[in-house]
């Protein structure tokens, strides 16, 4: 099945016992047991009909074998840090989701789990970090939010080489651009409140392995640590993924022509997008994504105040976040990273005129006017 055909009929896209053709909320608790251990279902945490059918939808679409949804993305990645013990060591991404950097720094190390923070788009500094420890490279690309691409090919083969696990959280391309399990990666997680849920109504997390003997794992500690995802909120965001394929071809139309448009701009001193042919990333990105995401961020001339700009626009809404139906757009200096030490922050690259721009699915004039709205101001 191809891809946008998996979407619609992947996973449980039928009810088994009525035909209806929306999987229904099955909103129990426990279940009949008509004989002892021989029913499918048998406490919600467990399983249940609802969270079964997201399951397998994601499973379906990143070409896994096992899926499973948790109540949220940090949710998820708690629950995936959960398969290893004091004494492990990992490699993790240099700018990974700062809520992913606060787990490991404030609650994973508190376990004895240690930590080599590295730029996993130089390989060598990847294989060089490794120690006798080191259980598993964790790593997002395209980062947030400077949007850098990781070959992800390479790093599971450096992953596979070393008997080490690859973890990707695949939240800023979503499965519709590309899909880290068929590069040979491990583990593939996702924030489903960004791109997967699309709609901003839903906080999900969602993880797939294509190992079955992983998958048992990861299945095990789901109901052992119980950070589950309800059946309201399975059916929700099953219905979001379904347009996935409708709403990323409008994401990635929009994006590409905001590009040009910010290009041309001279108020605009640097744009990091990895569909910019002198991206130093766009061979990597252009080899293993399909499209280039729709997530872009730009910085102005010095001196101009970012926050003046985003205050300006009508149709783009001022919001952390991203994946929405509606364009979102962000100062991540003060805002997504303000947590961040300014020092560290500018070390990382993300400097105060900084701007993440989250383009949404409306019609590209007006999004374009919008911006035009808040350079206008600007020059002013
Ligand atoms: C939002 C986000 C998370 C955390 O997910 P929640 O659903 O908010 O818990 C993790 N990784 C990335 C890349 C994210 O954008």
């Amino acid at each position: 099945m191809e891809f946008d055909t998996k979407l619609i009929h992947g996973g449980i896209s039928e009810d088994e016992f009525t035909g209806a053709t929306s999987i229904p909320i099955y909103m129990a608790s426990t279940f009949h047991q008509k004989k002892i251990g021989e029913s499918k279902y048998e406490y919600s945490r467990s399983g249940n009909p609802t969270r079964e059918a997201v399951e397998r939808l994601i499973a379906d679409l990143e070409g896994g074998t096992a899926g499973f949804a948790f109540a949220s993305g940090s949710a998820a990645i708690n629950t995936v840090f959960s398969l290893f013990s004091a004494g492990d060591h990992f490699i993790v991404g240099n700018d990974v989701y700062g809520g992913t950097f606060r787990l490991i720094d404030a609650v994973l190390k508190r376990f004895g789990m240690t930590f080599t923070i590295v730029d996993t788009r130089d390989l060598e500094a990847v294989k060089h970090a490794i120690t006798p420890q080191t259980k598993a490279i964790y790593l997002e690309t395209p980062t947030n939010p400077l949007l850098r691409v990781t070959d992800i090919a390479a790093v599971a083969d450096i992953a596979k080489q070393y008997h080490v696990l690859s973890i990707i959280d695949n939240t800023f391309a979503s499965p519709y651009v590309q899909r880290p399990l068929e590069l040979g990666v491990d583990i593939v997680l996702h924030s489903a409140s960004k791109y997967l849920g699309g709609h901003s109504d839903v906080i999900a997390g969602l993880v797939v392995t294509k190992d079955p003997d992983l998958g048992q794992k990861i299945g095990y500690l789901q109901n052992a640590i119980g950070g589950i995802l309800a059946p309201q909120e399975s059916w929700l965001l099953q219905r979001g993924m379904k347009t996935l394929s409708l709403r990323m071809r409008a994401h990635l139309k929009n994006a590409q022509a905001i590009f040009e448009y910010l290009n041309n701009q001279p108020m605009v001193s640097k744009i990091y997008y990895p569909g910019d042919p002198e991206n130093p990333d766009y061979a990597v990105a252009k080899k293993q994504m399909h499209g280039f995401g729709a997530m872009i961020s730009f910085e102005l001339q010095p001196g101009l105040d970012p926050k003046a700009f985003v205050e300006q626009l009508r149709v783009i809404t001022l919001a952390e976040s991203l994946g929405a139906l509606e364009s979102l757009i962000e100062v991540p200096a003060i805002m997504t990273h303000g947590a961040i030490p300014r020092d560290i922050r500018l070390q990382n690259g993300i400097k105060d005129e900084l701007i993440r721009l989250s383009v949404g699915v409306e019609d590209q004039v007006d999004l374009l006017a919008d911006l035009a709205r808040g350079f206008h101001y600007l020059a002013d």
